[in-house]
């Protein structure tokens, strides 16, 4: 994670409903999804997620933020109904300050037109997930088994330090 890119999150202000520019839909398998409600720029700050009180394992609905540090689903807003990409046009910017009101932030990686779905890649927070799943995303770069950063293969998680968008714990518990 890059300190420029941390340095675009505003950790002493809380997005509300209004300026947020994103709202959830039903996508048409039933399931949520978040979308932009407007156009947004690579680098826009989408969403922010409260440090609040933080669990110590994961659930099908928790980001993790640090080694032991899960947000809970109630605790993630919109945030909660991010679907994982492997190709994401978001990231999780986690703030390390463990002062900060601010845990964690989604930012856009790339420029992304109004109303298409936004999404993150869930190996970039999660070490080893609560529930896997098989993912079927059309991009070249598909990792297939999304069970957490964990169980990649070394040549994958090498790729994916390369994208800067790794998560610290995940590198500190990488070495435990
Ligand atoms: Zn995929």
């Amino acid at each position: 994670m890059s300190a420029e890119i941390l340095q675009n999150v505003d950790t002493t202000t809380r997005a509300t409903d209004l300026d947020l520019p994103v709202l959830r839909k039903t996508l048409p398998n039933g399931q949520f999804g978040v979308f932009t409600s407007r156009p947004v720029l690579a680098g826009e700050v989408l969403i922010v997620m409260p440090r609040g009180e933080l669990a110590a394992s994961p659930d099908r609905f928790t980001v993790q933020v640090g080694v032991n540090q899960h947000i809970t689903g109630d605790q993630l807003g919109l945030a909660k109904f991010l679907n994982h990409h492997c190709d994401a046009n978001a990231q999780m910017v986690v703030v390390a300050d463990v002062d900060a009101p601010t845990a964690c932030a989604l930012q856009a990686v790339r420029d992304i037109p109004a109303n298409h779905e936004v999404t993150f890649n869930y190996l970039t927070t999660e070490f080893d997930m609560d529930e896997k799943f098989t993912c079927n995303c059309s991009s070249l770069r598909c990792y297939r088994e999304i069970r957490g950063f964990r169980h990649l293969s070394p040549d994958s998680q090498q790729l994916l330090v390369k994208s800067s968008q790794v998560a610290p714990h995940l590198l500190l518990l990488l070495q435990q």
